[in-house]
């Protein structure tokens, strides 16, 4: 959703899908990461630079609409009715800006109100845009249709509310409009507005694929799949033509930055095949994600995420007692923080977590049942394939490809498709590679002549 360009090849790829698509847009990009910046700066002290910020984002936005119009009379309604909304947008913004600062405090209501706005300008603008080129197209407000609970910044969807409401989608889709919304944001049930987090607009693409039943879901990026690992880092890692629900879940969940993590869940409910497409690379094929993908090789992708924090408790105490887990992951919950690999050993536990918020409180916490150690920059490394336990020496060759690496903690998920390991952040990215080139090694070392 970058510029006019990407505009018109996004409506390309709608009108060739079809009438009676629904499509859900991100904002465009670095749109989030402004607003979000703004309405910092607003808290700390300079309006004035939040609202150049917001400026900005005004100015850009008008830019697209002239550039995709190309000033031309004839869609004067169009124009009027984008700029109209751009205003609209800001004035809300600008209120908001003004709320933060004065208070001094921005609390996880205000900056979903604010972050928000990037989907509401593009999406609107985006299917005012289709109209100029000729499409039956018609806007639809997520906060209409994405009901939450109110856990701003992390909302969880109210699947009954977005059935009920997603009747209007359905009317349109029948109708063979093309409907657009916006993803990320809703609302929760005092019409207040919610977001489901960063990355969210695949979530909620997927959360009405499943409300309107549709035939695929497909997730249009900027890269071509999901790929065996991080091709910016990883040499020879390549897309991946298909893959499970649960090994995509799994790879999304621990470092593959193409999919939100929740993506898939809606899709399983009813078996909805999923595809991640490069909207500036249409005809590559992407990755099928669907129920029963098959593998040939043990393992089907290697992720890893940096900069995660190892949390270590070790209590003497533990040993043959009840309740000791119980009261570690108890802390957790208090400070609703997620964990994502765990392991244990007699008297001690060790644990990873992604966000560095509340750490030290958590800390606190955990040093009045037994003794902590924390361990910063740490990177999880996590290879993913349905046949991985199937298959016979997976981990010898793993763990041998990792010989000149210290790892800090081994985990292997109890989905039977997951291994994990925890390394260095320094040694992330030459661990990754090793394990690339021991698992695809028909491509690490192209044949001799
Ligand atoms: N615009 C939101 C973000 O940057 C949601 C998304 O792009 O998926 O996090
Ligand atoms: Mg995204």
């Amino acid at each position: 959703m970058k510029d006019a360009v990407a505009w018109k090849q996004v409506l390309n790829i709608i009108k060739n899908t079809g009438p009676g698509t629904l499509t859900v847009v991100s904002a465009t990009s670095g749109t989030t990461n402004s607003l979000i910046l703004a309405a910092e700066t607003a808290k700390n002290g300079s309006l004035g630079q939040a609202r150049e910020l917001i400026n900005a984002i005004r100015e850009n936005h008008k830019e697209i609409v002239d550039s995709f119009t190309g000033g031309s009379r004839e869609h004067k309604e169009v124009v009027d009715n984008c700029v109209a909304h751009i205003e609209k947008m800001m004035q809300l913004l600008d209120n908001y800006l003004l709320g933060i600062h004065t208070l001094g405090e921005l609390t996880p209501r205000s900056l979903d109100a604010v972050s928000s706005i990037g989907e509401r300008l593009s999406s609107f603008l985006l299917a005012e845009c289709a109209k100029a080129t000729g499409m039956d197209s018609v806007w639809a407000d997520a906060a209409h249709f994405l009901k939450t609970d109110s856990q701003f910044g992390a909302a969880v969807p109210d699947m009954g509310a977005i059935f009920e409401r997603s009747k209007k989608l359905i009317h349109y889709i029948d109708q063979g409009k093309f409907v657009v919304m916006g993803g990320f944001y809703g609302s929760d049930s005092q019409e207040v507005t919610t977001t489901l987090g960063r990355g969210g607009s695949d979530y909620s693409a997927s959360i009405f694929g499943l409300a309107v039943n549709a035939e695929a879901i497909e997730i249009w990026t900027d890269v071509s799949g999901m790929y065996t690992s991080d091709p910016r880092f990883v040499q020879h890692a390549f897309s991946i033509r298909e893959i499970s629900f649960n090994e995509a879940a799994e790879l999304a969940y621990f470092g593959a930055k193409v999919l939100h993590p929740a993506t898939i869940q809606p899709a399983v409910e009813k078996d909805i095949p999923v595809y991640v497409k490069n909207t500036f690379e249409s005809n590559h094929p992407g990755t099928r994600i669907f129920s029963d993908a098959d593998s040939d090789s043990p393992v089907r992708a290697i992720a890893f995420k940096k900069d995660i924090t190892v949390i270590t408790v070790i209590s003497s105490r533990m040993l043959l007692a009840w309740g000791f887990l119980a009261k570690v992951f108890a802390v957790f919950e208090k400070n609703k923080v997620s964990v994502d690999l765990v392991s244990t050993s007699e008297v001690s536990i060790s644990m990873t977590v992604d966000k560095k918020a509340r750490l030290d409180t958590i800390q606190k916490e955990l040093e009045d049942i037994a003794s902590v150690k924390i361990y910063y920059n740490q990177a999880l490394i996590s290879l993913v394939g349905k046949n991985m336990m199937k298959s016979k020496g997976v981990a010898a060759s793993a763990f041998d490809a990792l010989s000149d690496f210290p790892i800090r903690m081994i985990s292997q998920g109890s989905s039977d498709i997951n291994l994990s390991v925890v390394v260095e952040n320094d040694h992330a990215v030459a661990a990754v590679q090793a394990l690339h080139d021991r698992f695809f090694p028909e491509i690490a070392t192209p044949e001799k002549p």
